[in-house]
């Protein structure tokens, strides 16, 4: 899988003492230290984390951070393993590479938390984004990534209705999202207080429906204690969690995890009437199930365009900026990100990933080309400094 982007460092670890095992991928650093969260599961691995961390290298391109991508993988389950002496021994065994090469952060699997332990097991605070607040973090608790995905939603809705590509009014569009963790919650919340009708959320015990809208403000409050939208049965009807690729609704928001819009659940989603997919997880359509959905005239907006708020956030961290300053930055980034993919993909004819990508992918190429350029600009000067030195020789010998 390897090509001219990366990987440029993959490593193995193995703790024979705890059962750690783990992966990082460092997977391009031309525009500057390979950036992304450490996935904690037991369906990770090696080739999804290269994936992921691909991703990550084309959403800090676009959002113009200075990060290159990375993302770590830790093969467990974090409920069912010691998870601190996990991290600690991860740590441990990818220190060399923070935070030059590599600066992590949480993602599907871990929180704050597992941060402080990964910062404190490298001695350096600067080791990960996403840290406590009492660390002088911005974790992605607060919601950043999820604030993303609904600007992201509302601007698509009003741009595309705006250019009449979509046949939908934006304060008619229903919508469903699919996770209901740190993205989908505070996706729902969000969009919820954009004043946007969400018809339907699930999570890994069930669904919950109604056309008329979901009680979000209810249904986050309820959850804090509830923990899942299983035990949510004394308000809504709980149907199961497939479901939630055939309710009726105009826009599908995939927060979960990796893969889930694939040749199986497209052709639901199609037969649901959804006109718009905005995948707030990373990498949650296979490359077949997204031709099949734009043949349909359905509008897919990219992982790395729409969800790059968590990383935003991890940016204004690391400069040492306040929460505030995240928020602003993440909703002036993704608003001129998405203004600027659907513009061009309007006027070329091409899909919004197509777009994406070019834009990254050359902001990245020139990156790599400074960087081979420097070398050997700088090789140059020097040959050309040393000809001058031989030519000064025999002057040099002449006055001796
Ligand atoms: N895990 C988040 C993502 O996939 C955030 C990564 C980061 O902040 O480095 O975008």
């Amino acid at each position: 899988m390897a090509d001219e982007w990366g990987p440029e460092k993959v490593v193995f670890a193995y703790d024979p003492d705890t059962g750690m095992r783990g992966v990082l991928v460092i997977d391009n650093t031309a525009i500057g230290p390979g950036k992304g969260g450490i996935r904690f599961a037991p369906t990770v691995t090696p080739v999804e984390v290269f994936r992921l961390a691909r991703v990550m290298t084309w959403k800090c391109a676009l959002a113009g951070l200075p990060f290159g991508g990375a993302k770590g993988g830790l093969m467990g389950d974090p409920t069912k393993v010691d998870r601190v002496a996990w991290m600690r021994s991860f740590a441990k065994a990818i220190k060399p590479y923070v935070p030059l090469q590599y600066v992590a952060a949480t993602d599907m699997g871990t929180t704050e938390l597992d941060m402080a332990v990964f910062a404190h097991e490298i001695g350096d605070v600067r080791a990960c984004t996403g840290k406590p607040m009492e660390m002088g973090g911005i974790p992605h608790e607060l919601g950043t990534t999820g604030y993303g995905v609904a600007i992201a939603t509302d601007l698509t809705l009003k741009t595309l209705h705006a250019y009449g590509t979509v046949n939908l009014e934006p304060e008619k569009a229903t919508i469903a999202i699919q996770g209901f963790g740190n993205v989908g919650s505070f996706t729902a919340k969000f969009l919820d207080e954009l004043g946007y009708k969400i018809v339907a959320i699930a999570d890994i015990t069930g669904c919950i429906y109604d056309p008329e809208g979901l009680d979000i403000p209810y249904i986050m409050k309820e959850l804090q204690v509830r923990e899942n939208i299983e035990k949510l049965s004394g308000k809504y009807e709980v149907l199961p969690k497939e479901k939630i690729f055939e309710v009726k609704a105009d826009v599908f928001i995939p927060a979960a995890t990796s893969d889930v819009i694939n040749l199986e659940t497209a052709p639901l989603l199609i037969k649901s009437g959804t006109k718009l997919v905005i995948e707030a997880a990373n990498i949650p359509t296979t490359a077949e199930a997204e031709k099949l959905l734009i043949q349909r005239g359905i509008w897919v907006m990219p992982d790395f365009v729409v969800n790059a708020g968590g990383v935003i956030g991890s940016y204004v961290e690391y400069k040492g900026g306040t929460e505030k300053e995240a928020f602003d930055l993440i909703k002036y980034k993704i608003s001129r990100n998405v203004k600027l993919v659907l513009s061009m993909a309007h006027q070329n004819g091409m899909t919004p990933r197509q777009v994406a990508l070019e834009v990254a992918k050359a902001r990245v190429r020139r990156a790599m080309l400074l960087r081979r350029g420097a070398i050997t600009v700088a090789r140059e000067y020097f040959a050309r400094q040393k000809q001058q030195y031989e030519l000064m020789i025999p002057s040099l010998k002449e006055e001796t």
